[in-house]
């Protein structure tokens, strides 16, 4: 098992969504059988991780992927038929299913959310990435068991902490 946030490229911004087009289950490999998004390849050991219902429902030979469209119910889908687990089957709630919900965990680890993040603003400025980073670095983090996109927050952390700054930029505006 490789540390998550040894590598910078696990740590990168995740990619702008792409526009969502349906596409019928099988179309094409790799895709998301209820939006049609193809999804990133994720160890299975996260999905074993995260599933709150009977690990017998997983096949270990499925290769999975995580779906991050966020308006899709479909969190974990893999390569065989009807292999799929929707939000609802998890233990916790998926950052990219509910990117601004202040509730929703981004940090997995030290258990960051936008509401907290926010909160360290209105006491005045955040250091949050930096201490994030500091934990990835001390090997305190563990997201590929918790992060249930199964690789490192950081990317996620720096674009929530983008726009909660917008949000305050443009209320100050105001
Ligand atoms: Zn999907």
């Amino acid at each position: 098992m490789s540390d998550c946030c040894s590598t910078n490229e696990s740590c990168a911004l995740p990619q702008e969504q792409a526009v969502s087009t349906a596409v019928s289950a099988g179309s094409a490999p790799g895709v998301c059988p209820s939006c049609g998004q193809k999804g990133k390849t994720v160890d299975t050991q996260i999905v074993k991780a995260l599933l709150a219902v009977s690990l017998e429902a997983v096949r270990p030979s499925a290769a999975y992927r995580f779906c991050r469209t966020e308006s899709c119910p479909v969190v974990y889908y893999g390569d065989e038929e009807g292999q799929f687990f929707t939000e609802d089957q998890l233990r916790e709630p998926v950052h990219q299913k509910h990117p601004t919900a202040d509730d929703v965990n981004v940090c997995y680890c030290f258990n960051h959310s936008p509401g907290t993040i926010r909160a360290e603003f209105e006491r005045g400025i955040t250091d949050v990435v930096a201490r994030v980073t500091e934990g990835t670095k001390t090997g305190q983090c563990a997201c590929d068991i918790r992060n249930p996109q199964g690789s490192c927050c950081l990317g996620n952390v720096g674009k929530v902490v983008k726009q909660i700054e917008a949000e305050i930029a443009t209320a100050v505006l105001v």
